[in-house]
């Protein structure tokens, strides 16, 4: 296999890399679930904590001022990242999770009775669940975009899916489950014909593929700074200005206000209106540097990189008597999701752990997905820039003495 880029050196930049799992050197398939950090990321957490630690956008005194600086030239960075207008658009958030459910809230409050919206029956359940929550508050309805065996979208169904109530489209760029990249452009330009904006789940796109959401169009784009190399506990919602100026604020307190008094209060202009509290301004700044890192390698090959692994290592395991695959539309990311035969996906997987390799069992968050593909879980092995082909070949030599032991 031909490697973009020098592995076994950048591989040294992953401590968790270097670890053992029960005396066998782990291989860290669950990229999915959340990626490993370099230690130029872990260092910069560090070295705030020693150095910079104090509350921004409050003192007069130097180290706010310092570790503002670093807050907002993250902010400044996750812009260029993903080729927003302006860095008002740029909110932070806890992650995906919080960023989706923001805007199931806030935009959720100005859905009326009677209005609809469309999800795909792929989501996460992080873009499930909070419209169902806003179903508490305002009797919306759900429509679901069908999908092939596949897991390709039907876009003819979501055409059809249209009509004079449809007031909200939420989909995901990538499955988490099944790897599928959706034509989010083409979701995108069909809804906006029908006057309707549209909210990008980007969790599993930003660490893989060039993201660019004015080339898109979306009109919200979510995503989590933990898997893509960044810190725990930091997300980013990208909105377009004019609708995020539009949208009362989500939660309320300190840092998202103009003025307070008992009586009337006025809120802070664009992106504080939405970052009520203290931000996890430590690890905010480390996303910068996460990004950095991303940068330092390029986008165009670690894409190239984790599409080798994934054709490789597909065409291995579809070797492998009974293996089923759940997940092949054309173009996919590097996620495979696969059952042995008959055998359960917790038995695979702790199997596999045994063997020092880490995979996700389960329904994996998705749970209409599964209802959908007619089983309960998959076992889900997923790759990231630091994955190697003799890192495949072992998965592979795995799986065969997994299968011998369970078929
Ligand atoms: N959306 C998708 C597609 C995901 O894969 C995930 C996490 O796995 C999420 C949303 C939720 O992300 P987080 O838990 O970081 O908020």
């Amino acid at each position: 296999m031909k490697e973009t880029y020098d592995l076994s050196a950048l591989r040294h930049d992953f401590p968790a890399l270097d670890r053992a799992v029960y005396k066998h050197p782990l291989i860290y398939l669950d990229n999915t679930a959340t990626s490993q950090t370099p230690s130029c990321v872990i260092d910069d957490i560090v070295k705030a904590y020693y150095n910079t630690k104090a509350n921004v956008h409050r003192g007069v005194h130097l180290l706010s001022q310092e570790m503002t600086e670093l807050q907002e030239a993250a902010r400044r960075s996750v812009k260029e990242y993903i080729n927003a207008s302006s860095i008002q658009e740029i909110i932070f958030t806890r992650g995906t999770t919080e960023a989706i459910n923001l805007v199931a809230s806030s935009w959720g409050d100005m859905l009326h009775d009677g209005d609809e919206i469309i999800l795909s029956v792929m989501e996460h359940h992080s873009n499930i669940v909070p419209w169902q929550l806003l179903q508490r508050r305002k009797r919306i309805t759900i429509k679901v975009i069908p999908m092939d065996d596949s897991g390709v979208l039907d876009m003819d169904a979501y055409r059809r899916l249209f009509n004079e109530h449809t007031a909200f489209v939420s989909v995901t760029h990538v499955s988490n489950v099944l790897g599928s990249v959706n034509p989010v452009k083409e979701i995108i330009a069909e809804a906006h014909r029908h006057g309707v904006p549209v909210l990008v789940d980007g969790a599993q796109a930003v660490a893989h593929q060039r993201v660019d959401v004015i080339g898109l169009d979306c009109d919200f784009y979510a995503f989590s700074s933990h898997k893509m190399y960044g810190p725990t506990g930091v997300g980013v919602l990208y909105g377009k200005k004019e609708l995020l100026e539009k949208m009362p604020p989500y939660q309320g307190g300190g840092e998202m206000i103009g003025n307070v008094t008992f009586e009337h209060t006025t809120f802070a202009e664009l992106p504080f209106k939405f970052e009520a509290g203290t931000p996890d301004f430590v690890g905010i700044s480390a996303l910068r540097t996460a990004i950095d890192y991303i940068n330092g390698i390029g986008m165009e090959r670690i894409a190239a990189h984790e599409k080798e692994l994934l054709e490789y290592t597909t065409a291995r395991m579809m070797e492998i008597p009974g293996m089923r695959i759940f997940g092949t539309a054309p173009g996919k990311d590097a996620i495979i999701s696969f059952l042995i035969g008959n055998a359960h996906h917790y038995d695979t997987g702790m199997l596999l752990d045994k063997l020092g390799i880490a995979v996700r069992t389960g329904h994996h968050c998705a749970e209409p997905l599964m209802h959908r593909l007619g089983i309960e879980g998959t076992v889900r092995a997923s790759f990231a820039l630091y994955n190697t082909k003799e890192e495949c070949d072992a998965f592979i030599t795995a799986l065969r003495r997994v299968a011998s032991m369970l078929l």
